[in-house]
């Protein structure tokens, strides 16, 4: 099998280019859905697009396509990430993937070589969240309906219709953006790590197998407030004793019912009344957890209700909750997974088969066709900050591993 190689210079200066589009004072990067700097950026993916002689194409929910050798009837070989942007954010979550997926697409080009599917580079529209989250993707799915454009909005109270008015696109047009899976063929997405394995291994190309799902639960522990001087310790129904037992117990259920990818975090707490000379009554806390398994998801449901039943019964304490959302975990194709594996063993880049701790395009797209994912390092496992970096030589293994595992793919290869 032929070994193809991406154009390191081009690819570094569109890196470069496009991380200058929408950057502010601070440093940061404001490309939100829709803005100013979204829509300059949309507008400088669109002029390489046709700079390299592909096809450029926007469907109904502003999703930019470049394809190549596309018929229309054949399924295609997709490869995309966003361009949109949290506010002051770093170059490459997003980016990358996209600068990534059209290099793919010229290089195949350039060579004029055979491939069996067409070819497609996509950045989706509002990925980060401005009005909602995965407005391209949702569309692209089929999960689209017309209450949701309706209802979406910003922080600030800027309607999607109007921000999409706003820049001449009609926000409804996105309900006829849905693909249907047999359109696609496979979906390959490189993104950064956005966490600290791949850095603190030393290791430059992660092979993505599965994209953690995960339950967020609201918990409330009630005992009784009363006075702090007072009340002998022996006497007390204090709710942070409560919870405190609870989080020390975390890291041993984790262990003990868990898997190595297991990972719960306590992230918000309030304890009432909050005072320093008041015994706490009430805590309420956010206990989430995440795992790539669903069965372990549920065993660990199980065990932290069963846990937080006996440490209020400990305590006298009353215990309740309530589910905010559950994700089911989503594993890549295991076609894809081989693949890539394929490819780095050829190119002599180790990797490291892992699972992505965070949400991702391909979890949508995994639910209409074969997906899977390459993950480059994240320096410090920084993201979501200007602190976000990834050495070239790594982006260049990255982009290598996409480049040849995209070629095999529409070659057939699955
Ligand atoms: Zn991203």
């Amino acid at each position: 099998m032929e070994i193809l190689s991406i154009n390191r210079e081009r690819l570094q200066s569109d890196i470069e280019t496009l991380a200058k589009i929408g950057r502010c004072e601070d440093y940061g990067i404001y490309r939100m859905a829709f803005s100013e700097g979204d829509v300059q950026g949309r507008a400088w993916f669109k002029n390489k697009v046709e700079e390299a002689g592909l096809e450029f194409y926007q469907d109904g929910a502003a999703n930019l396509h470049a394809r190549y050798q596309w018929d229309g009837k054949c399924p295609s070989v997709m490869m995309g990430s966003h361009m949109d942007t949290v506010p002051a954010a770093g170059h490459l979550d997003g980016a990358l993937g996209v600068i990534v997926a059209l290099e793919c697409l010229r290089c195949i080009k350039e060579q004029n070589l055979n491939i069996d599917y067409p070819l497609e580079a996509v950045a989706f529209s509002d990925e980060e969240g401005r009005f909602g989250g995965m407005l391209g993707l949702q569309a692209i799915t089929g999960m689209l309906i017309p209450e949701k454009i309706i209802n979406a909005a910003d922080l600030e109270g800027v309607s999607l219709i109007d921000a999409m008015k706003n820049v001449g696109l009609d926000a409804m047009d996105a309900l006829h953006a849905r693909r249907s899976p047999d359109s696609v063929y496979a979906y390959l997405e490189l993104h950064i790590e956005q966490g600290p394995i791949l850095d603190d291994m030393d290791i430059s190309v992660g092979n993505v197998d599965a994209i953690a799902g995960l339950f967020k639960w609201d918990v409330a522990l009630t005992g009784t407030a009363n006075h702090a001087g007072t009340t002998p310790m022996d006497m007390r129904k204090d709710a942070f004793m409560g919870l405190s037992e609870f989080a020390y117990r975390l890291q041993r259920i984790l262990d003990e019912n868990g898997s190595s990818r297991s990972v719960a975090t306590i992230g918000r707490v309030e304890i009432s009344p909050g005072a320093a000379n008041v015994i706490p009554g009430k805590v309420e806390f956010s206990l989430e957890a995440r795992d790539t398994n669903p069965d372990i998801l549920s065993d660990l449901a199980i065990v932290f209700r069963k846990s937080l039943s006996a440490i209020a019964r400990k305590h006298e304490l009353m215990f309740e909750f309530r589910v905010l959302s559950e994700i089911s975990p989503v594993k890549s194709n295991t076609g894809i997974v081989d693949t890539i594996e394929n490819v780095c063993k050829s190119l002599k880049i180790p990797f490291l088969q892992m699972a992505s701790g965070a949400a991702h395009d391909a979890q949508m797209m995994a639910g209409i066709t074969r997906a899977g994912m390459i993950f480059v390092p994240s320096k410090d496992g920084r993201s979501h900050s200007i602190a976000e970096w990834t050495d070239m030589d790594d982006i260049e293994k990255g982009a290598n591993v996409a480049l040849n595992t995209m070629y095999r793919i529409a070659g057939g290869q699955l």
